[in-house]
């Protein structure tokens, strides 16, 4: 196939020895279900690639393109606090990188393309109800503005996948990161001892992620700092939409700053710390309010590979790097109040702001407030339209006295109140990825053949801020007892 991206493979060229490069498997029947043609404008997708037939043999991998270079990247990771030395892409394939609209650059990868070395005793493969449902929740996030990977192209290959859930036609994802560099790809080397490859892994995420590191004294430091920045305002945008991801493992860590890997995902309906929708994770160790010091701990085990890097002597090392990881909660603290400030509509900053917005939370779980809809309804309050929210509440005193509280704030702000709702409603999505709408799309797209409702879905997330008629249903929540009851996969 001739060119249908400018590739160019920086990784495969320049890492020699951190993969292993491999062929996609051959997808007997490709049927293109879905392409983003908006990513695929930014990644300047050949206009002749995009007809269904061209577009389902290349995100198939059935026809590798000239120019691509596909590799199976190592990494190692920490799986729920066990390290396993040994993961790898086995279920994905970097196929190249490409040079986006606005100069950066993107890898193109798949996901379900078959076996590689690194598969152990896995199929390689993927279904196409959790390739779906990246596209869904991975897109939803994308136009919440949350850093994530996106997902470009599914393809089905017209092969069933046999899952503990049951059989499901085969799918290939095709996704863009602006990296896939992880937490667990430096701890693949650094559990080598090979402190050379750690150095050379860290200034090639240098010069792709923070370039402007390079050539000071301290540029490893430096990384650290800058990814542990980067995952605390993550970690915090995630906490204001309700995202829960399920399952993060190390290697499930980007150096980016965008969230990768939508398995066992899910979003909060009623507000709830303790939340947890994972099957497999049945210590909650990645409930919702685990997030934030589970992203340090994770940090901490970059530190580590980092430390024969940061300081010649050692123990100066240790006391930097855990300079690094003792500011990761203040970085979170100070990135979840920026977002919750405009959340609640405030433009300045008064230092009783933390708590107004800490006991609005209390307030959401005494009153198990569906956490998007509540936000939302602060904007109507905003404009004195008290119902919606009010009518809400079991504790009506509770929740006015709170009221009573941020309308104070506010009024020691000037500005209108229609400018301060609208404002709120920019930032308080009325749609997100809601879990029964996610199941409902992918069951009729897996079971029936039937991709209208996952179109419609996704159509409705990619506006998550406006009431758009007709899109009202993707704003309920689900009935309590199916949230309840509602579980997660990690698709494997
Ligand atoms: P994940 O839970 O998706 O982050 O995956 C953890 C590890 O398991 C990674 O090394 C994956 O490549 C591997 N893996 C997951 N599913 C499969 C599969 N179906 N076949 C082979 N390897 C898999
Ligand atoms: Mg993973």
């Amino acid at each position: 196939m001739p060119q249908p991206f400018r590739f160019d493979n920086s990784y495969a060229r320049e890492l020699d020895g951190f993969y292993v490069a491999w062929q996609p498997a051959k997808a007997p029947a490709p049927k293109l279900l879905h392409l983003n043609r908006a990513l695929a404008d930014e990644l300047g997708l050949a206009q002749d690639a995009r007809h269904p037939e061209a577009a389902a043999a290349l995100f198939a991998g059935n026809l590798v393109p000239e120019g691509a270079s596909p590799i199976a990247q190592a990494y190692a990771g920490h799986q729920f606090g066990v390290f396993s030395p040994q993961l790898g892409d086995g279920r994905a394939l970097r196929l190249g990188e490409v040079g986006d609209r606005d100069g950066r650059r993107r890898d193109v990868a798949f996901k379900g393309s078959g076996r590689t070395p690194f598969s152990r005793g896995g199929d390689g493969k993927a279904g196409i109800g959790p390739m779906l449902r990246e596209v869904l929740v991975g897109e939803g996030m994308h136009a919440l503005g949350v850093p994530t990977t996106r997902a470009l192209a599914v393809v089905a290959t017209g092969e069933p996948v046999f899952r503990d859930t049951g059989m499901q036609p085969g799918a290939v994802l095709t996704r863009v990161a602006s990296s896939h560099l992880r937490v667990g790809t430096f701890q693949f080397f650094a559990a080598r001892n090979d402190v050379a490859k750690v150095r050379q892994l860290a200034d090639y995420a240098i010069a792709r992620h923070d370039p402007a590191l390079a050539g000071t004294p301290e540029p490893y430091l430096g990384l650290l700092h800058a990814v542990a920045r980067r995952q605390a305002a993550l970690i915090a945008q995630w906490m204001n939409v309700g995202f829960i991801h399920g399952v993060m493992n190390t290697d499930n860590m980007t150096i980016s700053g965008e969230t990768i890997d939508y398995g066992p995902c899910a979003f909060m309906e009623a507000y709830d710390p303790g939340a947890v929708f994972s099957s497999i994770d049945q210590q909650g160790r990645y409930a919702y309010a685990n997030q934030p010091p589970i992203a340090r701990w994770n940090l901490a085990r970059l530190a580590e590979c980092l430390l024969p890097l940061i300081d010649d002597d050692a123990d100066r090392s240790v006391a930097k790097a855990m300079e690094v990881i003792d500011g990761f909660p203040q970085w979170f603290d100070a990135a979840l109040l920026r977002g919750q400030r405009s959340k609640l509509g405030l433009r300045t900053e008064r230092p009783e702001d933390a708590d107004l917005a800490m006991d609005w939370l209390a307030l959401l779980e005494s009153q198990q407030l569906d956490i998007t809809l509540a936000w939302r309804r602060l904007a109507d309050v905003a404009e004195g339209r008290d119902a919606s929210l009010r009518d809400e509440l079991v504790d009506r005193a509770a929740g006015d006295a709170w009221l009573e509280r941020w309308k104070a704030r506010c009024a020691a702000e000037d500005g209108d109140p229609a400018d301060r709702a609208r404002a709120m409603r920019s930032v308080n999505p009325l749609v997100i990825p809601r879990n029964h709408r996610v199941e409902e799309a992918l069951e009729a797209a897996a079971e029936h053949d039937d991709l209208a409702p996952f179109e419609r879905l996704l159509a409705a997330l990619q506006r998550p801020y406006e009431a758009v008629p007709g899109a009202e249903r993707y704003a309920e929540p689900a009935p309590r007892e199916v949230t309840a009851n509602y579980r997660t996969f990690c698709g494997t």
